[in-house]
């Protein structure tokens, strides 16, 4: 009853074939470079400190249990959540006219907004991606039928922004679509718009009523600083605008499969704003309701333990700044290894680029070469993953480079 023209074989996931390529790669030297999963200087992967104690503190709670969660989730997370995204003093906070509910990490919080938007959002909009982007943006709002498109953002001679591409593909875009957007630390390039581009982004936005949905999965992660990796986020809603916020735990907290996330949905200033988000937030309870019935408790207890405690707050900036921090240094030493060899080509995008992710500019039979003669394991379009770099691996793969371009 099932034929392969009903349903036929699905492609691998990419990103976990790869994995699994690695995995089965015995050479020692083999150097990890494709997930996007925060290592420490000896490629391992790192409990914060901070997660750690809060742990402790949570299991030596004897009224610790295992109940469902409410459907929205635990309330005192989902409002240190808007709080840490929004600010403190956000008038969408103070003026109550942002909804927050915790979902299943930042994947569960996209779906969660894609499936509100499908059902909700007047007339058929198009959502405008980034191109590149997370490839998972793609399947996720294509799975609520709704209309997909992209505008341009990486430009391949600068390996920085298409700034103009990008302003152009908005402005010709119908009036009231759908723009999805990094809130910082692009996914994959690793290229942010500047804050004076953020600004001219919002007037465009705001002449063709656009509306934003904010993709924040790399909050303190990306710079070090929790404020400064939320500025472009905090000035749309200074501007009034009413947008979607999809915000995930798995990086700044290193709780990945923990599945801690929040999707925040901000409706814009006036009367009428408190009547409006109470509506939505009744939405999208039911929506909750029928998707994951309530989410899973563990992750949340964990990271609204942290932002609800001075002290251990304070102590996760810490953490995020040694991650941060160690991935800053990696940037600046790959990029002097390659110019002190002279590897042709220009490397100032390494330490441009910010967050997680470099695009390197590689070509895609550059990076399959790289994984036969060298074991480095990246994407097929010359992404990397600086948290696999270390002060062990660097020089093998910065030499690994210089060959392969050479
Ligand atoms: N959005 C972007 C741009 C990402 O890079 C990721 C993770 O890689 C996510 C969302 C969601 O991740 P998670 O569901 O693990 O929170």
């Amino acid at each position: 009853s099932f034929p392969a023209d009903a349903v036929p074989q699905a492609p691998e996931d990419p990103l976990f074939g790869l994995m699994a390529a690695y995995r089965a790669d015995d050479f020692d030297k083999k150097v990890d470079l494709g997930i996007g999963a925060y290592r420490d200087d000896n490629a391992k992967p790192w409990v914060l400190p901070v997660v750690k104690k809060a742990d402790e503190i949570l299991r030596s709670d004897p009224a610790l249990n295992h109940e469902y969660l409410p459907i929205a989730g635990l309330a005192t997370f989902t409002a240190a959540a808007a709080k840490l995204i929004l600010g403190a003093d956000s008038p969408a906070l103070t003026e109550k006219r942002t909804s927050s509910t915790q979902t299943i990490s930042g994947t569960g919080a996209l779906h969660l907004g894609a499936l509100f938007l499908s059902k909700f959002f007047p007339g058929h909009p198009t959502v405008y991606f980034s191109n590149p982007t997370w490839a998972n943006h793609h399947q996720i709002f294509s799975n609520v039928s709704m209309p997909i498109a992209s505008y341009p953002y990486f430009s391949k001679s600068t390996k920085g922004l298409d700034f103009e591409g990008m302003k152009q593909a908005i402005a010709d875009a119908p009036e009231r679509s759908i723009i999805v957007l990094h809130a910082c630390a692009h996914n994959p390039t690793g290229v942010d718009p500047t804050q004076s581009q953020w600004k001219e982004l919002a007037v465009l936005l705001r002449e063709k009523s656009h509306f934003p949905f904010f993709d924040c999965a790399y909050q303190g992660f990306a710079s070090g600083d929790l404020a400064k990796d939320a500025w472009a986020v905090r000035y749309f809603v200074e501007q009034g605008f009413e947008m979607c916020i999809a915000q995930s735990f798995a990086k700044n907290f290193g709780l990945y499969g923990e599945r801690a996330g929040c999707f925040h949905f901000v409706t814009g200033p006036g009367a009428d704003a408190q009547s409006t988000i109470g509506r939505i937030a009744s939405q999208l309870t039911i929506l909750q309701r029928s998707e994951i019935s309530n989410p899973p408790a563990y992750g949340a207890r964990i990271a609204g333990l942290v932002m609800n405690d001075e002290a251990l707050f304070k102590e996760w900036e810490q953490n995020l700044k040694t991650m941060a921090g160690r991935i800053i240094d990696m940037r600046k030493s790959l990029r002097s290894k390659l110019e002190e060899m002279g590897t042709p080509g220009t490397w100032n995008h390494i330490t441009d680029q910010i967050g997680m992710f470099s695009f390197t500019g590689l070509t895609e039979k550059q990076v399959l070469k790289l994984r036969e003669v060298s074991h480095v394991y990246m994407t097929k379009n010359g992404r990397i993953s600086m948290a696999g770099l270390n002060t062990h691996n660097i020089d093998y793969f910065a030499k690994a480079v210089d060959k392969v371009v050479r």
